[in-house]
C-alpha cells in the first residue's frame, strides 16, 4: 500500500523522545518553550505557542482576535473544515470564496469583489478572513493584506500545508502580511507531534493571550493579575480557555523534526519534479507554482483536464485497487451537510471550486516514498489513461 501521505520518523526522533520520557516533565516541561523558540527562529517571527492541533491553534487565534457571536469569518471554500470550523467554535458565521484555479487558493480577485459587493450593500463586513496555504503554496497575501487594509478585516493564514515553504523569499508564517500563522504537525503534515499544531505571531500581546487561551484562560502572571498576590499559589481565571497544551514528550519529538524539515521539503520537491516529468500533460493539468512562491509540496494535486473529468472518479477507484491510496482534497467546504444544511450556500457562487472538486485527485507525496514508488503511481495513471481513452 503506498499511502498519500506519512511521517518520517528516525532513529533520533525514537531517542528524542524516548529521552524525554525518562525525564521529570512529562507535560509542561522544558521542552514546550525550547520547541516554540525554535519554531519562532524558523519562522523569523517574534512569537510562537505550540498547541495540541491545529484546530485549537485556529480556535484560539479567532478568539485572541476577538471573533464571537455576530462575527463573520471568511475563509476559502477548498480547504479541510477546520478551517471553517474554528469561527463555528466562537460562535461566529462563516462564508466561503472561491479559489484561484491555478493555485488552488483563495482568490484575491473574488475575495476583493465579494467585499465590494457586500460593502456597498451594506451587509456585514468580515472580522477574520482565513486564507490556506493549500498543498503548501501560499496565496497571494499583498492582495490579501492590502484589502484588509481597505475593509479592516484580521487575517489569520492556515499554514497547515505550508511549514517550510517560501513566499517572496521569506519563510511562510513570519506573518509579514497577517496576524497570526497556524501550523498543523498532524503526520501527514510537514513535521510531526503525533497530534499538535502552533500559532505564530509577531504581536506579543496576541501571543500571551493565546497562551492563556490554551490553558483554561488562567494566568500566572502578577502584570496580568485584576488583583495581583504575591503568593506561590495563587494565580487568576482572566477569561474562559480552554486545555489546548501539547505534552514535553511530543515537543521532543517537534524540535527533533524541525532540524529534518529542510530536507523533508527538499525530498517533496524533488518528487514533486519527478511527477511533472513523468506524468502526461494532455490529460492532466499538473501543479503550479507561482514564481513568488516554493512549495513545501505537502500534496500533490493533479486534475484531470476538463474535458476527460468524468473518468475522475473510475480512476480513482482504479488505483485504489493497486494500493495507491490516491485522496481528494478537499471536497468543498459548504457541500458538508452541515454547512449545506443551513441553506446558506449556493454551489453557484464558487464555480472554480466546484469545477476543483469534480477534476482533482492527490497522488501520494511523502519523505520516504522512492523512485520506484513514483513510478508506480505514474505508470498506473497512464496505463489508466490508455485504457479509458478507447472508452471516451
Ligand atoms: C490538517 C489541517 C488542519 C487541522 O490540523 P490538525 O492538527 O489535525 O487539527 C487545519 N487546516 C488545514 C488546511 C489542514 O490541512
Amino acid at each position: 500500500m503506498i499511502p498519500y501521505g506519512k511521517q518520517s520518523i528516525s532513529s533520533e526522533d525514537v531517542d528524542a523522545v524516548s529521552k524525554a520520557l525518562q525525564d521529570e516533565f512529562l507535560t509542561q516541561g522544558p521542552r514546550v518553550s525550547e520547541f516554540e523558540e525554535r519554531l519562532a527562529d524558523y519562522l523569523g517571527v517574534k512569537s510562537t505557542v505550540v498547541v495540541n492541533s491545529a484546530t485549537s491553534a485556529l480556535h484560539i487565534a479567532c478568539l485572541a482576535l476577538g471573533v464571537g457571536p455576530g462575527d463573520l469569518v471568511w475563509t476559502s471554500a477548498i480547504s479541510f473544515v477546520a478551517s471553517a470550523n474554528a469561527a463555528k467554535y466562537c460562535g461566529a458565521d462563516v462564508d466561503f470564496v472561491d479559489i484561484e484555479p491555478s493555485t488552488f487558493n483563495i482568490s484575491a480577485h473574488s475575495l476583493g469583489e465579494k467585499l465590494a459587493i457586500a460593502a456597498s450593500s451594506g451587509q456585514k463586513l468580515p472580522k477574520v478572513v482565513i486564507p490556506v496555504s493549500m498543498a503548501g503554496q501560499s496565496p497571494d497575501m499583498e492582495s490579501i493584506f492590502a484589502l484588509s487594509q481597505t475593509y479592516g478585516f484580521r487575517i489569520i493564514e492556515d499554514n497547515s500545508h505550508a511549514l517550510g515553504a517560501e513566499h517572496l523569499g521569506v519563510k511562510v508564517g513570519g506573518c509579514q502580511f497577517s496576524d497570526i500563522s497556524v501550523f498543523s504537525f498532524h503526520p501527514v503534515k510537514m513535521i510531526t507531534t503525533g497530534e499538535g499544531g502552533a500559532c505564530s505571531t509577531n504581536n506579543l500581546a496576541l501571543a500571551r493571550r493565546m497562551e492563556r487561551l490554551r490553558s483554561h484562560g488562567i494566568t500566572r502572571s502578577q502584570e496580568e493579575m485584576v488583583s495581583p498576590r504575591d503568593i506561590p499559589y495563587y494565580y487568576e481565571q482572566l477569561e474562559l480557555g480552554y486545555n489546548y497544551r501539547i505534552t514535553d514528550f511530543q515537543c521532543a519529538l517537534g524540535i527533533s523534526q524541525l532540524k529534518r524539515l529542510d530536507e523533508f521539503v527538499a525530498v517533496r520537491n524533488a518528487i514533486a519534479s519527478s511527477y511533472s516529468l513523468k506524468l502526461d500533460r494532455n490529460v492532466l493539468d499538473l501543479p503550479f507554482t507561482s514564481a513568488n512562491n516554493v512549495s513545501s509540496f505537502h500534496l500533490y494535486i493533479v486534475r484531470i483536464k476538463e474535458e476527460f473529468q468524468s473518468i475522475r472518479d473510475e480512476l480513482f477507484h482504479y488505483l485504489r485497487s493497486l494500493g495507491i491510496m490516491v485522496n481528494l482534497h478537499y471536497i468543498p467546504i459548504y457541500r458538508h451537510p452541515y454547512y449545506w444544511n443551513t441553506g446558506l450556500y449556493s454551489e453557484l457562487d464558487f464555480p472554480n471550486a466546484e469545477s476543483y472538486f469534480r477534476r482533482a485527485i492527490s497522488l501520494p507525496i511523502h519523505p520516504s516514498l522512492d523512485d520506484k514508488e513514483v513510478d508506480f503511481v505514474s505508470n498506473a495513471l497512464m496505463d489508466y489513461w490508455s485504457h479509458a481513452r478507447s472508452k471516451l
